[in-house]
């Protein structure tokens, strides 16, 4: 019996062409694109490709070559596949430096924290000093506030999920660079997609505007309901805002004004409003 013959390039060609168009067949419409070249891929006995099979690559701007799942329909994926994709996902952005800057500073990446299918799906600006040091987005003061509000909506911190614009903490507490919200959006819409929440709350203008592609202030951005990819939006003060306000009477105005965005996401999730704030 005569020895197989190697792959010729050609042949590698084909598969990799016959892998992308499956994949596409089956709804895949982007694959990112990587600095690192792919490993070749294995040619199987037969050239046809499972038409659910998932792409392994790696991701522009990190250092990890771990494999992560692109799933061409989320829908397709039981929560332990989501939940583990989720975790490569959460391994790719612990190494990410595509934010030279941040990276070179950062104590650790933020990712962000809850279950999957969440009622709602909180997202602010950036990992704070106490966020850097503890790996969990909202644990400051800021979060202390947060927790306040949830609870008032008569929720429980860990039946939301709770993450930020950015994995990394910005020096001295500054605004995200532009560059840096483009940088981390991939990751951002990732893990939207994987943990499918089924309302969003912007917290603060950098969120809402970030997330929703405006350059409209929180003022004319709350109270009411905005898209994103057909997830329902509200957004809100940040609540680093609310415990800033210096004025007692100009804080309470504010608190109130959030209190109302609270109550409009309430209805729209079909929960009863809690006649006692908290
Ligand atoms: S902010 Fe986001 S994109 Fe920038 S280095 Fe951190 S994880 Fe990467």
């Amino acid at each position: 019996m005569s020895e197989p013959s190697r792959p010729t390039a050609v042949d590698l060609s084909r598969v990799l062409e016959q892998h992308l168009e499956s994949l596409q067949a089956a709804g895949l419409e982007w694959v990112p694109a990587s600095k690192e070249p792919l490993a070749p891929p294995k040619l199987p006995q037969s050239t046809a490709l499972p038409a659910a099979a998932p792409v392994a690559t790696s991701l522009a701007g990190t250092s990890s070559s771990l494999p992560l799942l692109q799933p061409s329909d989320n829908s397709a994926h039981t929560l332990d596949a989501r939940r583990q994709q989720l975790d490569l996902l959460r391994q790719q952005v612990a190494a990410c430096t595509r934010c030279a800057a941040l990276a070179s500073t950062r104590t650790q990446t933020v990712f962000g924290v809850g279950p999957l299918d969440p009622e709602v799906c909180f997202v602010g600006e950036a990992p704070g000093a106490d966020e850097d040091a503890q790996g969990e987005p909202f644990v400051g003061a800021a979060g202390q506030m947060l927790n306040r509000i949830i609870m008032g909506c008569g929720m429980r911190r860990d039946e939301v999920y709770i993450c930020n614009i950015l994995r990394c903490r910005p020096p001295s507490n500054r605004q995200p660079l532009p560059d840096e919200a483009g940088n981390c959006r991939e990751w951002l819409e990732r893990q939207l997609e994987l943990v499918r929440p089924r309302h969003l709350c912007c917290l603060g203008a950098v969120a809402a505007q970030n997330l929703l592609g405006t350059r409209l202030s929180i003022g004319k951005l709350r109270g009411r309901f905005h898209d994103y990819q057909g997830i329902p939006v509200l957004c809100t003060y940040h609540p680093s805002y609310l415990i800033r306000i210096p004025d007692p009477a100009k804080q309470r105005e504010a608190k109130a004004q959030v209190w109302e965005d609270m109550k409009l996401l309430l209805t729209r999730m079909g929960r009863p409003i809690p006649t006692s704030k908290k």
